[in-house]
């Protein structure tokens, strides 16, 4: 039996999006638990697909004794504030330190964090609970598929375990893994040798989902290295693209019981990775032309036609209130077409004000100030009204108690959209369920989400349209203004490098 800390610190941050990542933002509970430190803990996040959840369960029945620090995240937007990191990492840090006699450290992050006065998050806390746990303390930590992997990450940790699917429905098996990791290093098993590649081209968000091309392969590869004689671990990570600092992108790392093990699998898989470039390339539609299309399709299908409202995804630093996508469903009739969720607090207190069935005046949405975006001014009729609180039902978020806010389900000309008072994507169809909607009776939806909605919504959709809209989760990365990528990094696949023409000014 070991005696082993557990907490967890998650950002994914967006260092182009409009808003930042408050302590308030961290302590409040949204689709995951609010932060929580010490006994409660284990309860708050027993049972939900996420790393700890995994690592927790995996540990306790292996007979370790876990002592817990703090768990935390807030929903993915522009850096988390300087008094936000000082204060989780100090707790965390300070918890630490009161600790004596562990025999591991096990770490649930993102590692795509960026704080106001820090670039790489995840580097600087590992850094830190270095000093205080020493060099020779075994530390491992789960990582989210779009971690941006730093070489301070690599060098303080002793194995990162990065989720294999996108949507992330591995996020418990990840920290699963994680816990035969640090288990094997205890017991003086693990690899102790590493090896670590940053890949020369960034991949588009939509093109890292792993459920069909180029990134199906590469995690299918992923799994035959992790076989090979001599390997102990290894991960790849798409990386997270608008996060303007010189190690964003997609990398890899291996572990080994010898150096040549650990090199022999991390080059193997930078191989795979680099002759896959072209194939990674992006396949979008605009608004007007994606609605015209799913009408078309809609026509002769008998389920429905997913619409990916994908650059507004909350989940990647979008504020979900944009109307782009929204207004192409009115301007081309696409009557019984739904739409969500749309964020907006005040449009959804109105509605409750005003109550089922009742007209109710609102500039609905577009109050984020994206380029190109505005309120839609309209008189709307309230079909429902909810309170929020459901349970996750899909693979992504399966058993997470979501707390939404004031909800609503309004309509315009025919068109229904599903408001709601916090920001989380559309990735459930419970969030649906909850406002009298069967997802699966529908013909076009119409859903804030790049990716994770698939994992649940792939399932009863006919097809699914990959639409751009103006928003902050910009897919092609030739439109983010970078300043401070790393020369060379080619920005899309195939495309311009950094600091070249096309690849945003270096200047
Ligand atoms: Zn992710």
């Amino acid at each position: 039996m070991a005696r082993i800390a557990v907490g967890g610190f998650q950002h994914e941050t967006n260092t182009f999006a409009p808003s930042k990542a408050t302590y308030a933002d961290f302590a409040a509970a949204s689709a995951w638990p609010g932060l929580t430190r010490g006994e409660g803990l284990f309860e708050a996040v027993a049972g939900i697909n996420i790393g700890i959840a995994g690592f927790v369960e995996a540990a306790a029945a292996a007979g370790h004794d876990l002592l817990p620090l703090s768990w935390s995240q807030a929903t993915p937007s522009a850096q988390v504030t300087e008094d936000a990191f000082e204060r989780i990492v100090g707790q965390m840090a300070e918890d630490l330190a009161a600790m004596d006699s562990l025999d591991g450290l096990y770490l649930d992050l993102h590692g795509a964090m960026v704080a106001d006065h820090i670039d790489d998050g995840e580097g600087e806390m590992l850094r830190r609970f270095r000093d205080v746990v020493g060099p020779d303390l075994p530390i491992v930590v789960s990582l989210d598929l779009h971690a941006n992997v730093t070489p301070q990450m690599v060098a303080l940790s002793d194995c990162l375990e990065i989720y294999r699917t996108y949507p992330h429905v591995d996020m418990a098996a990840t920290g699963k893994r994680a816990a035969a990791q640090l288990d094997a290093l205890i017991a003086g098993r693990g690899g102790r040798f590493k090896a670590y590649r940053q890949l020369p081209f960034m991949i588009p968000l939509s093109s890292g989902c792993t459920y069909e091309g180029p990134a199906k392969e590469i995690y299918r590869e992923v799994k035959l290295l992790a076989q090979e004689p001599g390997v102990t671990g290894i991960s790849f990570a798409c990386g997270f693209c608008p996060a303007d600092f010189p190690d964003a992108g997609a990398s890899l790392v291996a572990y080994g019981e010898t150096q040549s093990a650990a090199d022999a699998a991390a080059e193997n898989l930078y191989a795979a990775a680099a002759e896959r470039e072209s194939a990674f390339a992006l396949e979008v539609l605009s608004p007007v032309e994606a609605v015209r299309e799913a009408k078309r399709i809609a026509a002769h299908a008998d389920k429905p036609v997913i619409l990916a409202d994908a650059q507004d995804n909350p989940g990647g630093g979008g504020n979900a209130d944009t109307t782009g996508l929204l207004r192409a469903l009115l301007s081309e009739q696409a009557e019984g077409a739904v739409i969500g969720n749309l964020f907006d607090p005040k449009a959804a207190e109105a509605a409750h004000a005003a109550g089922e069935g009742a007209a109710v005046a609102l500039s609905l949405g577009g109050h984020s100030g994206i380029p190109g975006d505005a309120p839609l001014d309209a008189e709307f009729r309230v079909l429902r009204i909810g309170d929020g609180r459901l349970t996750g039902t899909g693979p992504f978020y399966k058993g997470a108690h979501m707390q939404l806010g004031r909800t609503a389900l309004l309509e315009l000309n025919g068109v229904r959209i599903a408001v709601a008072s916090s920001k989380v994507q559309l990735a459930d169809q419970a969030m649906l369920h909850h406002l009298g909607v069967e997802p699966a009776a529908e013909k076009i939806l119409a859903v804030k989400s790049t990716v994770h909605f698939r994992a649940d919504f792939q399932p009863i959709a006919e097809t699914v349209l990959v639409v751009v809209a103006p928003g902050p989760v910009i897919l092609d990365n030739r439109e983010l203004p970078f300043r401070r990528l790393r020369p060379g990094l080619r920005i899309m696949p195939m495309g311009p490098a950094f600091g070249t023409e096309g690849g945003s000014a270096a200047s």
